[in-house]
């Protein structure tokens, strides 16, 4: 994990950041150098209450320079032209606006694979990797690894649940699902871009409706937010990512029960399903799932922060 970033809960989960100030644009200016600039930008985006100012200061820099941040860090003293001065200058302003740094990017890392991300899909989290380890455990733990798994990912996204599956799982196959055929799009080319096409299929759907049975294994990470919070969310969420990826009506459960209601059909005798659960939905999800006859493989996987966020279950 980078020095810049600390694990924390997820932005919803955590109390009501404060109020956007409004703080302009951040002054950048060709001949200043890399060194001057990164730290202008750093301070600017503290004033204005982001969570990761210096991170997201040398991120925005290196996309805009187009270097890494060993050539970043290599020559501090080098200055910008008036081009890389002007998309710095872009790229602060947009941040500052609270767009999602991947956004700004079109890029985010989840499980090691580079995804490209547009704001038709939720920017792939930290946590959501806790997901994909608990679902990795649980063929583990079947000795099915290395076996021609079928898996299916609801609401796929970007597609980064099911490529981090499929890439672990060298002989399995999958399909993405999304409401979203904006969303499928940028799956099908996360897929042709990691060379694993050829394993996943993507379609545009409701949740569970377009599959027939005989899944191996089933993840999704729902929309899992209480309708009535997502006014709280940080302005980076509520203004940015998709409302449909979020939403998971009044109590935040309403996938959940989708989902349950219809594993027994759509996932294999002794397949599992695999869910990401937002903060304190452990048990109300357990009953959900216990209340159609299935039981947890084990305790809930917990994220970085120490909050359980990937339960796993199959038939009791
Ligand atoms: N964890 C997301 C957040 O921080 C919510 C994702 C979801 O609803 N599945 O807002």
């Amino acid at each position: 994990m980078d020095a810049e970033e600390t694990p924390r809960p997820a932005s919803h989960e955590r109390e009501t950041p404060p109020a956007v100030r409004n703080v302009g644009a951040v002054a950048v200016h060709a001949d200043h150098t890399v060194a001057r600039v990164r730290s202008a930008l750093a301070h600017a985006f503290a004033r204005a209450g982001l969570d990761t100012p210096a991170l997201d200061a040398r991120v925005l820099l290196q996309h805009a320079l187009g270097c890494d941040h060993a050539a970043l860090a290599a020559d501090p003293d080098r200055r910008l032209t008036a081009a890389e001065a002007e998309r710095v200058a872009a790229f602060a302003a947009r941040r500052l606006r609270r767009e999602p740094v991947a956004y700004i990017v079109g890029e985010k890392e989840f499980f090691g694979l580079p995804l490209r991300v547009t704001d038709a899909t939720l920017a792939p989290r930290p946590e959501t990797e806790t997901l994909v380890e608990a679902a990795l455990a649980a063929v583990a733990a079947r000795g099915a690894r290395e076996r021609p798994l079928r898996l299916a990912d609801l609401g796929t996204g970007s597609g980064a649940i099911l490529l981090a599956l499929l890439r672990a799982l060298p002989q399995a196959r999958g399909i993405g699902i999304d409401i979203s055929a904006a969303a499928i799009a940028v799956a099908r080319d996360n897929a042709a871009r990691l060379a694993l096409a050829a394993r996943a299929v993507f379609a545009v759907g409701d949740f569970t409706a377009p599959l027939a049975g005989g899944y191996d294994l089933v993840v999704s990470n729902p929309p899992y937010v209480e309708t009535r919070r997502i006014p709280a969310l940080p302005p980076e969420v509520r203004e940015h990512e998709p409302r449909h990826a979020l939403d998971g009506g009044p109590d935040g459960l309403a996938f959940y029960r989708r989902l349950a209601a219809d594993a027994a059909r759509i996932v294999a005798p002794d397949g599992h399903v695999a869910v990401e659960i937002g903060a304190g939905q452990v048990e109300a999800v357990t009953a959900i799932f216990a209340a159609w006859g299935w039981e947890p493989a084990g305790p809930a996987k917990a994220d970085l922060a120490g909050i359980p966020r990937a339960l796993v279950v199959r038939r009791r």
